[in-house]
Order: C-alpha cells, then sequence, then structure tokens
C-alpha cells in the first residue's frame, strides 16, 4: 500500500467539560493522536468525533479508511446502531480497527468480540508496566522489553475477552493485577488490535512508546483492499440433470 488512509475517532466529551482532562488535552487526545500519526511518513490522517453528524462517520469517510481507530468512554450507548454496524461491516470487508482503553467497552468492540468484554479497574494513579511478550511482532518494533508509564489507571485480569489470536503485551500494575493489554484478532477480513493504557487524565498519548505501538499497529492493521466477493443463489456452472417432481 502506498498511503495508510488512518481516521482516528474521538468520543470528545471529557476534554470539554473535565478542566483536569483539557489540562492534558487542550485539542482532544483525538488530535493528539492524530498529531502523533502525522509524524509518521505513509500515512494520510484525519479525526472523526461523536457529536459530528453520524459521529464523522459518512459512507464517504468509512469507504476511504484503511485503519479506524477508537476511544471512547462515557458515552458508548449514544453511538447509533446503525454505524456501529456499518463499521463492523467495514471491518469484515478488510478496513483495520484499533480500540484503545475504555473503547474495551465500546459497541463496535463487544459487538466484534462477542463477549461481555468486562474487567476490573481502579483509579488511583499507579505506575503501568506494559511488557513486550512478541518481540518479534510487527506492532512491537521498535520497543524495548517494557514500556514504563508512571501514572495510570488499573485494569485487571479477567478481562473477559475472546482468546487473542495474538498477545503482544501484558499489563503489571503497581497494586498487583496483571492485564492482557495488546490482542491481535481477524473478523472477516479485517484486523483488530486492543491497546489497554490511554485514560483521559494521564499524558498516556504524548509518550513516544505509546505513539509508537499505535502507529506500528495501523501499518499492521492496514491491507490492501479485498476482492469482492459474490454471496447468494446462483446458477449452476454445470448442466445439471432435471429432476422430475412426482
Ligand atoms: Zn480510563
Amino acid at each position: 500500500m502506498d498511503t495508510i488512509r488512518v481516521t482516528v475517532w474521538g468520543e470528545y466529551r471529557h476534554e470539554k467539560r473535565n478542566p483536569a482532562v483539557a489540562a492534558v488535552y487542550p485539542d482532544g487526545m483525538h488530535n493528539t493522536i492524530a498529531g502523533a500519526l502525522r509524524k509518521q511518513s505513509g500515512f494520510s490522517v484525519r479525526t472523526a468525533t461523536l457529536d459530528e453528524p453520524e459521529h464523522g462517520l459518512t459512507d464517504d469517510v468509512l469507504n476511504t479508511t484503511d485503519v479506524l481507530t477508537w476511544w471512547g468512554h462515557v458515552a458508548h450507548n449514544e453511538v447509533r446502531d446503525e454505524i456501529v454496524a456499518k463499521v463492523r461491516q467495514r471491518v469484515w470487508e478488510g478496513m483495520g480497527l484499533i480500540v484503545l482503553h475504555s473503547g474495551h467497552f465500546s459497541k463496535i468492540f463487544k459487538s466484534l468480540m462477542g463477549t461481555s468484554c468486562d474487567l476490573k479497574w481502579r483509579e488511583a494513579g499507579e505506575n503501568e508496566r506494559i511488557w513486550v511478550v512478541e518481540p518479534g511482532h510487527p506492532i512491537a518494533e521498535g520497543l524495548g522489553e517494557t514500556i514504563e508509564l508512571e501514572h495510570e489507571e488499573m485494569y485487571g485480569e479477567r478481562f473477559d475477552i475472546p482468546q487473542p489470536e495474538t498477545l503482544v503485551f501484558v499489563s503489571w500494575f503497581k497494586g498487583g493485577e496483571v492485564f492482557r493489554s495488546g490482542c491481535c484478532y481477524t473478523r472477516g477480513k479485517g484486523r483488530i488490535f486492543y491497546f489497554r493504557p490511554g485514560h483521559e487524565t494521564f499524558p498516556t498519548y504524548h509518550h513516544p512508546d505509546v505513539q509508537r505501538v499505535i502507529a506500528n499497529a495501523v501499518r499492521w492493521a492496514a491491507q490492501p483492499p479485498a476482492p469482492k466477493v459474490v454471496f447468494g443463489n446462483v446458477k449452476p456452472r454445470e448442466e445439471l440433470a432435471v429432476v422430475q417432481e412426482s
């Protein structure tokens, strides 16, 4: 692929309502994530947010998106079901999907996983050590053995997801819990990556290694357009003997 067309979707509510979040992400988390991706070569990046018409995910946008990233939290239920169905259809056709942090409870992630996607959590600003457990994987390219985040929200197992096809990261938290924090899936022709860190009150998306993971994941999830498949009722390729009805 020449240029990977990325759409960074953000719920963009916390930033407008909570000054503590706005202080960390004055232009919104989606613009911080998009800005980091724009520094990479080979990406064409745009953003979309919940309160835009069709949540910014019109047919035209979805049909020209190779990889969609998704951050949502307080307004999962406001995402319209028909838009979720269109996103899911595009994933089945081959669009990549990167689900970030609290996106674990988004309609699109739950519908693609088919499980509750529930987990344990604690907001104590403890440190998170993300271990690279699949160092040869393209999503781990350029990382050291660990990513160290000084302050993060804790997510703990059990994380109620299907067994990942590849597990790239495992997180450890100061309070003692562990979590499968980098999970790869395929649904239809589409590649999906779930990446755990990114609580809105912490500067996680400014962290160079976190930005690197998201860029690596976008490259991994981007695929050339899949050939159109014909479904439904078909005529026989060869002449069939006529079965007499009695
Ligand atoms: Zn959070």
